[in-house]
């Protein structure tokens, strides 16, 4: 056993710090059933000033997005997609690959229009006149996202040349704090496009709260990283807001909301090509755009961001989200191209059964019950209980405001690792979520209450 004066004396520091809850069966806002939609959740941090042990640094959070999880404030969830009655997939976008189809680009170019009026462009053709090869520069190249998203923009405007557009128009990035504000529009967007009351409290958590163990604030690559509100104010008005987080090669989209006032405008599209802008002006690689729901027509309009990938639910390998994936979608609502390779190839009866298993959603509508596990319901993507039992003993945890680990705990040796309810099985569930390469680099708090 280690010494625990050692490990006693280890700084929690920058280490994510996770509090597993467990599973948890809610209502779906995608197919509005009442149960159904399963997850696993870990609290990531609480709101307790100087008493926050807890948090996840964006490295790490990263890493897990890679496995299929995402954040609700600083609640981080890993859906079980073969358990659930919608079936939510991770997919990303190589911000410098991205072509914008028809649709976004004439998005894109009539806010332009909009925001410079009638009289701009004449006023730029007479005064500012662009000389021909720039002209000719603009007919022949292709729409250039970062330039185009830019062109609605006070600042940059002003930088051509000293004309006053129709609208003042500006993108401010800051802080994920609350303020009045956005409040009011995060309510006007809830009652008008969701048909839903709002609250301060749900906002604070759902909008602002983070799971970011700070400092996080630039990375070494002179990246901004951690949790952002991306504010859209038009003549000094918020009319629209995301929430994004900015992470480690990626900037992922969590949130957006807009002012009914502008529905013509398509903010929906507008603002992922924002997004993807800032993913490839700022230097990050990806952009993660939030789960795509087959199952649910009102979000398949994220597969029109091409070219696109796709996160394998069982073993975290990316594919080409295309056509072909799509029409695999439509027939079997779980796909896993992996699973199916093993299975298919084997050819056994035994393991047919297991793929129709594996295919046809037989949980579906079932209600979880308390006592569920990610190993007692099967949970799509988590790693098996024998990989687990050689690494468990030196899961670090949190016991109190002190470091141990597993192995510590006493009666540990006589737990049963496949009994709900014990220690050791709770332990095993963090690890199976969290995979094998991440599980040495978190600490694990047991306890809540005793921070
Ligand atoms: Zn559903």
């Amino acid at each position: 056993m280690a010494n625990p004066d050692f490990l006693g004396s280890r700084k929690v520091g920058t280490t994510t710090v996770l509090f597993p809850y467990g599973c948890n069966d809610s209502s779906c806002g995608y197919c509005d059933v009442t149960v159904g939609n399963k997850s696993y959740m870990m609290m990531a941090s609480v709101d307790r000033p100087g008493e926050n042990l807890l948090g996840i640094t964006p490295d790490d959070y990263k890493t897990l997005l890679d496995r299929g999880w995402r954040r609700s404030g600083n609640i981080i969830y890993k859906p079980d997609m073969r358990g659930s009655c919608c079936q939510e997939y991770t997919i990303r976008l190589k911000s410098s690959a991205f072509k914008p189809n028809s649709k976004q680009r004439k998005a894109t170019n009539a806010w332009s229009k909009f925001i410079h009026g009638i009289d701009y462009k004449r006023d730029q053709v007479q005064k500012y006149p662009i000389s021909r090869e720039e002209k000719r520069r603009k007919r022949l190249s292709p729409f250039n996202v970062v330039e185009k998203i830019h062109e609605s923009e006070y600042a940059t405007l002003k930088a051509k040349n000293p004309l006053e557009p129709a609208h003042k128009f500006e993108i401010v990035l800051e802080e994920n704090n609350f303020t009045e504000e956005k409040y009011q529009l995060f309510e006007h967007y809830q009652k008008k496009i969701h048909n839903d009351e709002a609250s301060e409290g749900g906002f604070k958590r759902f909008l602002c709260a983070n799971p970011f163990k700070p400092p996080y604030s630039v990375d070494d690559k002179g990246r901004k990283i951690g949790a952002y509100h991306q504010c859209y104010y038009l003549d000094g008005r918020l009319i629209a807001m995301a929430v994004l987080d900015l992470l480690p090669d990626c900037v992922s989209g969590v949130y957006f909301m807009y002012h009914t006032d502008f529905s013509q405008w398509s903010f929906g599209k507008l603002s992922a090509v924002r997004e993807i802008a800032l993913a490839e002006e700022g230097g990050y690689e990806y952009y993660y755009m939030g789960y795509y729901i087959h199952s649910c027509p009102k979000m398949r309009y994220k597969c029109e961001y091409q070219p696109a990938e796709i996160l394998d639910p069982e073993c975290y390998d990316w594919h080409s989200f295309n056509d072909d994936f799509r029409k695999i979608l439509d027939v079997k609502p779980y796909y896993s191209p992996s699973l199916e390779t093993i299975l298919t190839t084997e050819g056994s009866e035994q393991s047919m059964t297991l793929l129709k298993n594996y295919y046809i959603n037989t949980k579906k509508g079932i209600s979880s019950t308390h006592d569920d596990t990610v190993f007692t319901t099967d949970m799509s993507g988590v790693v098996k209980l024998e990989d687990i039992s050689p690494i468990i003993d030196d899961t670090r945890i949190l016991v109190g405001r002190k470091l141990a680990i597993a192995e510590m705990i006493s009666g540990w040796e006589e737990m049963p690792i496949d009994e709900p309810g014990n220690a050791k099985h709770k332990i095993a569930e963090a690890i199976a979520t969290l995979g094998l390469e991440l599980t040495p680099k978190v600490i694990v708090c047991l306890a809540l209450g005793q921070q």
